[in-house]
């Protein structure tokens, strides 16, 4: 088997909207809630302390962040959802954002889904992941923090966040950013789905 490598990526652009992003051969797309640790995985696949920013600050997080690959193919942080101080406007600023991005991104090839796997999917997660579904946009969900559940305890943890993405176990891929556990096999997944 081999080690995947660290992704090689460099930051390309910021947008507010789907049109000013940059044609790529291949995309794929993280998307989750606010704090589900979605900046912190970024960093880990591409070992880097700083690629996109660990922070909560809402501000920053309203930003489509595209990344790019040698060969050009992209990798984007999409803005997290469900901040709990953000007003009602912006929230649906940020559902239109995601939304339009997701449906209208010729070049996507799979989102990553994060849910936090200490505490399980929340409302806001499980309707991202009916909405997927309904409208057929490839996903893979993807359990962050997962040295925060007991060793003892993570069988058990598996079935229940499967049971609550309507998924099989065997369908999550359970990574841990801070214990660089799984964060190999997330990244052949990557490779895997950028491929032509
Ligand atoms: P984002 O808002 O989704 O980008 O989340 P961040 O990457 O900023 O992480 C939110 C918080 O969770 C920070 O305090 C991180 O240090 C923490 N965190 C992120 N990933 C992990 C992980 O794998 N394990 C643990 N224990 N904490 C993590």
């Amino acid at each position: 088997m081999t080690v995947a490598a660290p992704l090689p990526l460099t930051f390309r652009v910021s947008a507010t909207r789907l049109a000013q992003l940059p044609e790529s051969p291949a995309e794929v797309a993280f998307v989750g809630r606010s704090n589900v640790g979605k900046s912190s995985l970024i960093n880990a696949l591409a070992n880097r302390r700083q690629l996109a920013r660990v922070s909560n600050t809402p501000g920053r997080t309203q930003l489509i962040n595209l990344f790019e690959l040698p060969g050009g193919a992209t990798v984007v942080d999409l803005p997290g959802y469900g901040y709990a101080k953000a007003p009602g406007s912006v929230r649906g600023d940020w559902r239109e954002m995601i939304e339009g991005y997701l449906l209208g991104r010729d070049e996507l090839a799979m989102v990553y889904v994060l849910v936090d796997g200490e505490i399980g999917p929340t409302p806001l997660d499980a309707q991202m992941l009916d909405w997927l579904r309904a409208e057929g946009v490839p996903h893979t969900v993807v359990a962050t923090k997962w040295d925060k559940v007991k060793s003892s305890k993570r069988q058990t943890r598996k079935l229940e966040l499967a049971a609550g993405c309507q998924l099989e176990p065997g369908d999550i891929v359970y990574v841990s950013a801070a214990k660089n556990v799984n964060i190999d096999q997330l990244r052949d997944l990557i490779h895997l789905h950028l491929a032509p």
